[in-house]
């Protein structure tokens, strides 16, 4: 069985957790609850970090023990990672004896090794940052970019870790192991860091008293930085050699904020050489998140009320949003507005229409899951697509890609709700002789449901085990991992259905914001009655499609029917635009597609959707893109 160990970093316990900690912390348990699905043998941590001057001067202030004033800090977080249903295997704490212990071993054994000396430190020092800025991070003015206050120059004497000694074995273990740091910005921004030659970094404080005295001069307190790093070895018992430590180590993943990407891509890794310990397999930094286009600022109020929007859309809503909208690496724009535009589009249209409208199908037409006993047109197609997103997803999830996972799974719900229009499916009730293929089609679709399941599972694991459930499937199946998904056909056939019950019931923010008297309330701003919202925008579906083939419609002067390529998937359009284009004119352009338009009946033929074109006078020219895109990508 492989094993696979990621971390978040440990919080510092200066304040209470907010959104840019939940953000790390759910893409870590997206990746712990993936990789127990393909059944890896996984080892999660979290947890805080809790020594440091920063943490008695707090303590000091409120007249409380530190030790004191961190429990209660601590706890917040606990109580926070169990509401985001956060599925860690240890909550690290770095007052406990399995952390301090592990770090007097660590630092014992640095210290035989040689590279690290006494000196005397002067240097420009952030209080608040708890660390000593070199020359080339101070600027002319020496303000700290993080807390814009004066650097204050201190004088102290201190131990020091020779870093600069691993500077060239850094940039060949970057080299050779191209993975090592992602993304590949931060990747080019350490090795510049590198490339400028590092500093050796100072290992302890003398007038510091909250925290781990070194084993070797118990006068001296262990540097918080260095002594926090080591929490990725002591959880797992490195101080008694445990079990746990030679299992797990090296980590899989440490996955952290870009700002403190430097000392987990850096002088951890050279730590962890220096005593011949293997270094992190990957060391992934992502970006920061800001709201509604500022940055998130506690002092100017900008924050991301997850109360509120968990209470409004549920948990697994705000999961799916923080991981589906955006890219892992970069910077992403955290907007309530989106969050609603997502919840309604994805989860409540996509994936809740479709789980509604099969299992009112079933319930009506047949007393369980009915047995697929007449295969026809498209159900090949779909058990390809299942298969082929199976291994998208995996390799995907693989490079931390979370957004286009997610996208990926996506597609295939849009597939087979287009499957279950195209193939007519409710009307196949009318006589005896078309239940059977009725049956079939509605049997694929819940099989793509159990599916889709087990692959939003670590995503959404409530709204996960809610979709087996009304599918009629015992807990058992709740643990189903990556392999039943495999191949097609899983679903037992004859189970009787689960209660059925909106998934994701559409907010109407609208009709939401009423006064108590039940009144619509005024909007902020004059309604316009003939702009549309942003969010109403946003419901369509708009996608880059390429023309594949265009015929003449028989008996139509006006029709063509193409077919066209959506990347994901294949759909015939009937376009009024016979007198303007002939059908070979077409072939290979690119075109705007109303994707999620209802299919209509066009003189007996079926339009899966509608192309964008401009009338002026006679002329008339369809939309298309001023250089080649890839099929199926959205037009915003
Ligand atoms: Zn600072």
């Amino acid at each position: 069985m492989s094993t696979f160990y990621i971390t978040t970093p440990i919080y510092y316990t200066n304040a209470e957790p907010h959104a840019g900690h939940a953000y790390t912390t759910i893409a870590a348990d997206v990746l712990a609850r993936y990789h127990r699905l393909k059944g890896d043998d996984v080892f999660f941590l979290t947890g805080v970090d809790e020594h440091g001057e920063n943490i008695q001067k707090i303590a000091d202030q409120k007249n409380i023990s530190p030790q004191a004033y961190c429990d209660q800090i601590a706890s917040t977080f606990t109580t926070l990672w169990e509401r985001l249903n956060v599925s860690y295997d240890i909550f690290l704490r770095t007052t406990s004896e399995l952390h301090k212990s592990g770090v007097r071993k660590l630092l014992n054994t640095l210290y035989k090794t040689g590279d690290i000396y006494k000196g005397k430190y002067e240097g420009y020092y952030c209080r608040p940052c708890e660390r000593f800025f070199t020359e080339k991070e101070q600027g002319t003015n020496r303000i700290c970019p993080i807390h814009n206050l004066p650097l204050e120059w201190v004088e102290e004497d201190n131990y020091f870790f020779a870093l600069s000694k691993y500077q060239d074995p850094l940039i060949k273990h970057i080299h050779e192991n191209p993975e090592f740091i992602q993304p590949e910005s931060r990747r080019n921004e350490m090795l510049n860091v590198l490339e400028s030659g590092l500093e050796d970094v100072s290992i302890s404080r003398s007038s510091v008293s909250w925290g781990i005295p070194l084993p070797f001069d118990t006068e001296h307190i262990s540097y918080v930085w260095i002594e926090a790093l080591s929490n990725y070895v002591t959880a797992l018992d490195y101080a008694q050699d445990g079990e746990k430590f030679r299992k797990f180590w090296p980590a899989d993943v440490h996955l952290m904020a870009k700002d403190i990407a430097r000392f987990h891509a850096l002088i951890w890794p050279a730590m962890l050489m220096a005593v011949k310990l293997p270094v992190p397999k990957k060391v992934v930094a992502h970006g920061f998140l800001t709201k509604d286009g500022e940055a998130l600022s506690k002092t100017l109020g900008i924050f991301i009320d997850m109360d509120t929007d968990i209470g409004t859309y549920g948990l697994d809503a705000f999961r799916y949003y923080l991981l589906r909208e955006f890219s892992f690496g970069n910077d992403g724009d955290y907007r309530p507005s989106r969050l609603d535009a997502r919840y309604n589009a994805d989860l409540a249209n996509d994936l809740g229409n479709l789980l509604n409208r099969t299992l009112g199908l079933v319930s009506k037409n047949f007393g369980g899951i009915p047995e697929p006993t007449t295969a026809g047109e498209f159900d090949a197609e779909i058990q390809q697509m299942a298969r082929e997103m199976v291994e998208k997803v995996d390799a995907l999830m693989d490079q931390l890609v979370f957004d286009m996972a997610l996208e990926t799974i996506w597609e295939f719900v849009r597939r087979i709700n287009r499957y279950i229009q195209q193939t007519q499916v409710w009307a196949l009730a009318k006589s005896e002789e078309t239940k059977g293929r009725m049956g079939t089609i509605l049997y694929n679709s819940m099989e793509a449901l159990r599916v889709v399941a087990v692959l939003i599972s670590p995503f959404m694991p409530n709204t996960a085990n809610r979709i087996r459930q009304q599918l009629g499937l015992d807990e058992s199946f709740n643990d189903q991992g990556l392999d039943t998904v495999a191949e097609w056909g899983g679903l037992p056939s004859g189970l009787v259905l689960g209660k059925p019950e909106p998934i994701f019931p559409r907010k109407d923010t609208k009709k939401s914001k009423r006064t108590s008297k039940g009144r619509p309330a005024q909007a902020e701003q004059p309604a316009d009655d003939n702009l549309i919202s942003f969010d109403q925008f946003q419901e369509l579906d708009l996608r880059v499609a390429e023309v594949i083939a265009a015929e003449k419609v028989p008996n139509a002067d006006r029709l063509l029917k193409l077919q066209v390529d959506l990347g994901s998937e294949k759909r015939q359009v009937v376009a009024g635009i016979a007198a303007h284009y002939a059908p070979e004119d077409l072939i290979g352009k690119q075109i705007i597609l109303v994707a999620n338009l209802q299919p209509a009946k066009i003189r007996g033929i079926e339009s899966q959707g509608m192309l964008l074109a401009a009338e002026g006078g006679k002329e008339l020219a369809v939309a298309t893109f001023e250089r080649r895109m890839p099929s199926g990508a959205q037009v915003r």
